[in-house]
């Protein structure tokens, strides 16, 4: 079987909603990798003359987009329109580019569409129906050879133990319908999310395989209420807080390809580590997050806004992390070959951490915009920028990254930095519930 014929597996999100609005904001933003067929194009596109020099910089043995000074690709017009689009069309614009924001996940069954939370329209579920991006989809899978030869690669459950497929598929429905409790407030349950992803932890899967692993699963579910009142989120120590600060580093670092080559990697390697202190240490004014976010928050500015508590606000902040959360898991972004290949439950444990890492830097714009409270447009903010990072920063897949995860988990550390770092406070009415816009779990 070949790519042109394995089936396109769009993600099992009815709610979400996207389409290409134009705003560039991926042209201003992204360091496109050139693959050779890339690279044949742009070389019969003839555009050095044009450009004064070659649109291809070489940077450790790979080829990349050249991007202009302020970080921007070298073909972004000043309307906001890509060059190479306006003068060849779609399809002769680099794979990367043409792909954003969908992420195919090789699985075995065939490819699976995972979706970017880095683009602001799949955040604010503009567009077309998801699905009907399908064919689109499938031309691109074609020209993706290498997928056929990814897509057999194993999932492990935790670091020892694979998964079956349905093993897989019960963890993330455990994990959908947990998260689509909608009766509950939104802190409830990703602390449910980070108890129940402990458990699994905890567990001795040898024997708690398929069906069994299944019944657990019902079993938490239905009783992580009870239990996390019993067991408490446990306190956000200063040390885990510098662990979080850290993790907010890993998930908004940007490295442009024109300051690696023109600093070199020493220089780059020199600056990341100071500003990877900066942001561990926590005094003083932030470092820079972006060219377009604030700069020079304090950090006790970012300390001082607390959750939203406003019912218009809760709920649009409820039914975007919903969506997202959804997305990652439901569509093959949280583990696996769809998230440096890490195991299913180290996979849950980065995407809690991070949903907290998110919650910090919403605080962060929120501040910056002095706000006391959260609303959604902080945390549609700072989603933007994490989830920009997610599956595509290599360090994220690091082996340090994976000590970090694993010593914030082992200590429950988790479920104490989503509870600081949450992103309401409510208590919705019953009646509230019913009628919020979130999804029908059950029907998905
Ligand atoms: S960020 Fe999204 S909406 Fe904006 S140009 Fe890129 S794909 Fe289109």
């Amino acid at each position: 079987m070949t790519p042109r014929s394995l089936p396109i597996l769009m993600p099992r999100t009815s709610e979400q909603r996207y389409s290409c609005h134009g705003c560039a904001g991926c042209c201003r933003d992204f360091t496109v990798q050139l693959r050779a067929d890339d690279i044949a194009k742009l070389n019969k596109q003839k555009w050095e003359q044009s450009l004064g020099q070659s649109p291809i910089v070489e940077f450790r043995g790979r080829k990349w987009l050249r991007q202009r000074e302020d970080g921007a690709c070298v073909f972004l017009e000043d309307d906001g329109r890509c060059r190479i689009h306006a003068e060849f069309g779609l399809e002769n614009k680099p794979l990367a580019c043409q792909m954003f924001p969908f992420v195919l996940v090789p699985r075995e069954k065939g490819i699976q569409v995972a979706l970017s939370y880095a683009c602001p329209s799949m955040i604010n579920n503009r567009g077309a129906d998801i699905a009907s991006h399908t064919e689109e989809v499938r031309r691109m899978a074609r020209l993706l050879p290498e997928l056929e030869q990814a897509r057999t690669r194993p999932v492990l459950l935790n670091s020892r133990l694979s998964a079956s497929r349905q093993e897989e598929d019960a963890v993330a429905r455990a994990f959908e319908l947990l998260l689509g409790r909608v009766d509950l407030p939104m802190s409830q349950r990703l602390d449910g999310a980070a108890w129940l992803t402990s458990m699994l932890r905890q567990a001795r899967l040898d024997n708690v395989r398929d069906q069994r692993l299944r019944d657990l699963l019902d079993w938490l579910v239905q009783t992580f209420e009870e239990e996390i009142d019993a067991t408490g989120p446990g306190i956000a120590t200063p040390r885990r807080m510098k662990v979080l600060r850290q993790v907010v580093f890993a998930h908004v670092e940007d490295v442009k390809v024109g300051a690696v080559t023109g600093r070199g990697i020493g220089g780059l390697a020199i600056r990341q580590f100071w500003r990877h202190h900066l942001f561990g240490r926590g005094r003083g004014v932030t470092p820079a997050i972006a060219r377009t976010w604030p700069q020079e928050i304090r950090f006790d500015a970012v300390d001082r806004v607390e959750p939203a508590t406003e019912v218009g606000e809760l709920r649009a902040i409820d039914a975007v992390l919903l969506r997202y959360l959804r997305s990652r898991i439901l569509a093959g972004r949280a583990w696996g070959p769809g998230y440096y290949d890490l195991p299913i439950i180290t996979g849950l444990e980065a995407l809690w951490t991070m949903t907290a890492a998110t919650g910090w830097l919403a605080r962060l714009h929120a501040g910056a915009h002095s706000r006391s409270e959260l609303t959604a447009a902080d945390v549609e903010a700072a989603l933007l920028r994490t989830d920009r990072a997610a599956g595509r920063a290599p360090w994220l897949g690091s082996r340090g990254e994976r000590l970090r995860l694993a010593w914030l988990a082992e200590a429950g550390g988790i479920r104490s930095l989503l509870h600081a770092m949450r992103f309401t406070d409510e208590t919705l009415e019953d009646d509230e519930a019913e009628a919020g816009d979130s999804p029908d779990v059950a029907a998905n």
